[in-house]
């Protein structure tokens, strides 16, 4: 078998690895978009011939989770090309682009945990659930030749299902090949907080306020559920944007706070969205205006997840007397500070009256301790991606191997 990262070797953005049979069998690993710079999508064809230009020659794409790094250019995909993608990542990662019009054009296949897929009687892949900032994100096992690669996608160990990560090993047992992430080479070596310490300091700050409006990622479900329970023990209302909500509510899985099944977590519908089409607002918006009626912020002790574009929205309760002693928490990654729209955000919310901004957030990525257990598998190269530092992995790892990007793999 042949294994090429495409694309990922040396950034920490879109991701595209490549492996081929003996027989000729081609499987892409992820179809990531490099992250945005203010906002301005990176999200072009790839121009990959076979894949996204020209005649097929790629048998199937599968896709580790939702994160666009991973999954951002699967419209791109030629038909006829098998896209694997689990169910809730597909959920998600649909809303999404719903909501940031992004055109959708993809027809997937499932992809459930631990079951096989085997393309063309060749190559064998083997989902397994993994913890990370994504909900439902996976590793994958693939098997062809008589060899054994494992594909990392994101991953830490941190997190609510970190406690999944040994077992999982021990069950996936010894490969020859390991791709991992590897994030945190370029973050110094701190030992990442977990989401449990997150709760913790989250009751901590929420105390002190009345109103905490939270600035997190919608799809970063195990986050909400940590904000949910600190809003809860300080006698505060839970309040869902419309996007969150409809993620959220989507899910299906009655152990997420969502205004659906909770009767404590309500619904707030930003004003921008109530100029969109009647098509979307029938299926977005009106199923959830039940859940935002009931004045969920009129005894003023709420906890709001809030976006960037809610400016106005602060506006409106901060002139309704409903911000009384706020704080914004930021619970994101800390460069998306330096974002225009970001700043911009920061400068605005001081306006009305929310001027401490408090850092609660722990990563969504391997810590280098974590990184470390990949030893488990006794694997004959572990090559990085997801990287600025590649070369940082070999104090941490033995048998390191770096590709550079379009570099192929005898394996
Ligand atoms: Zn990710
Ligand atoms: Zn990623």
């Amino acid at each position: 078998m042949k294994l090429k990262i495409l694309k990922g070797t040396s950034e920490i953005g879109g991701c595209i690895t490549e492996i081929v049979s003996n027989k000729g069998t081609r499987i892409i690993i992820d179809l990531g978009e490099d992250l945005p710079d203010d906002n301005v999508s990176k999200c072009e064809n790839p121009n990959i011939d076979g894949l996204t230009i020209g005649d097929k020659k790629y048998d199937a794409v599968f896709i580790t989770h939702s994160h666009g790094d991973h999954i951002g250019l699967i419209n791109y995909v030629l038909d006829g090309i098998d896209v694997y993608v689990e169910p809730t990542s597909k959920i998600i990662y649909s809303l999404l682009s719903t909501f940031t019009h992004k055109k959708i054009r993809f027809k997937t296949k499932n992809m459930f945990f631990k079951k096989k897929i085997i393309i063309n009687d060749d190559i064998i892949v083997t989902p397994y659930i993994v913890d990370h900032s994504s909900y439902n994100s996976s590793m994958l096992l693939i098997e062809a030749d008589g060899k054994k690669v494992l594909h990392t996608g994101d991953f830490r160990n941190h997190g609510v299902k970190g406690k999944l990560f040994v077992p999982t090993l021990k069950e996936i047992g010894n490969v020859d090949i390991i791709v991992t992430e590897g994030t945190s080479l370029s973050r110094g070596n701190v030992k990442y907080k977990t989401e449990e310490d997150i709760v913790k300091e989250a009751k901590r700050v929420f105390y002190n306020y009345d109103q905490v409006f939270i600035l997190q990622s919608s799809t970063n479900i195990d986050r909400i559920r940590g904000f949910y329970k600190a809003a809860k023990e300080t006698d505060k209302n839970f309040i869902e944007d419309l996007f969150t909500s409809n993620i959220t509510v989507s899910l299906k899985n009655d152990s997420i706070p969502n205004p659906k099944t909770f009767n404590d977590v309500y619904t707030w519908i930003p004003r921008r969205y109530l100029d969109k089409s009647f098509r979307f607002k029938k299926k977005y918006l009106f199923p959830f205006l039940k859940y935002s009626k009931q004045k969920s912020y009129v005894n003023n002790k709420y906890a709001l997840m809030v976006k960037t574009s809610m400016i106005e929205d602060i506006k409106k309760l901060y002139n309704k007397n409903h911000i009384t002693n706020a704080c914004l928490v930021y619970s994101m990654w800390e460069g998306y500070k330096e974002k225009v729209e970001m700043k911009t955000f920061f400068e605005e919310v001081k306006k009305y009256r929310i001027s401490d901004i408090i850092d609660i957030h722990t990563s969504g990525h391997a810590d280098k301790e974590t990184l470390g257990l990949l030893s488990f598998l006794k694997a004959k190269k572990i090559i990085p991606i997801h990287t600025i530092k590649k070369e940082e992995l070999s104090n941490i790892l033995d048998n390191v191997y770096l590709l550079d990007d379009n570099e192929i793999l005898d394996v």
